[in-house]
């Protein structure tokens, strides 16, 4: 899906680069529109960069919470042991689920 640069990226992802002294280049960013820039010698697309890090980012919250949630099965396992095993199914999903974002985040 190609999406251009928003409102939002101009002003704050384009517009600090430009001030900040990158050169704008005359060639666009095969996948987001957005135009080049070049900086120390090396050519790079500042929104594609930011929505990169803002995935990330994203990524990393989910990650933090499934892990906490993860914690609070672990010190909270029942003694009933059809509720153990309804905590421990639970649990196990929420390891997937982490070892699938794990594998996402490897891969470029
Ligand atoms: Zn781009």
């Amino acid at each position: 899906m190609k999406k251009g640069p928003t409102e939002w990226e101009m002003k704050n992802v384009i517009m600090p680069l430009m001030l900040s002294g990158a050169k704008m280049l005359d060639r666009h960013c095969p996948k987001c529109g957005s135009p080049l820039f070049e900086k120390d010698g090396r050519v790079f697309c500042p929104v594609c960069e930011y929505r990169e890090k803002q995935k990330r980012r994203e990524m990393k919250g989910v990650e933090e919470k499934l892990r906490e949630k993860l914690n609070e099965l672990a010190s909270s396992l029942p003694d009933n042991i059809d509720e153990l095993e309804k905590h421990l199914r639970a649990m196990e999903r929420i390891m997937e689920v982490l070892e699938r974002y794990r594998k996402l985040e490897g891969e470029k």
